[in-house]
């Protein structure tokens, strides 16, 4: 919590951003912004923060966002990009394992930093 969620480490391994080459990661995938000319374009998030999409990112090494770039978002990518029909062949054939991480990925990089602000904080148990 203090490390990644509080701090600036690595969202995947929690390295310090002095320990590492950061490159850091963006919350909506670049290619989605680049897609639909989003990089210029604002975001409200749930705390009422307003961002650019292309400056929503997250603390993230060089090293685990070159893998989840390769081992999620590149498959997702090229499968999306060629549209239903290729969405629908790799679900039948593989599964909706990939999608599932992908969105999980996407679910947990929107929410982790936002639910500490001061303006949403979080439910005491
Ligand atoms: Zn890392």
């Amino acid at each position: 919590m203090k490390d990644i969620v509080e701090g600036s480490c690595c969202f995947v391994c929690g390295a310090s951003p002095d320990s590492k080459v950061f490159n850091d990661e963006h919350v909506l995938p670049n290619w989605i912004l680049k897609k639909y000319e989003l990089h210029d374009k604002y975001i409200t998030l749930t705390n009422q923060t307003k961002l650019k999409y292309g400056s929503y990112v997250i603390p993230c090494c060089k090293d685990c966002n070159t893998d989840m770039g390769r081992m999620i978002e590149e498959p997702i990518r090229n499968i999306l990009l060629k549209g239903y029909d290729e969405v629908v062949k790799h679900i039948e054939k593989n599964g909706i394992m990939l999608f599932y991480v992908w969105m999980a990925l996407i679910f947990t990089k929107t929410h982790l930093k936002v639910t500490l602000t001061p303006k949403n904080p979080p439910a005491k148990s």
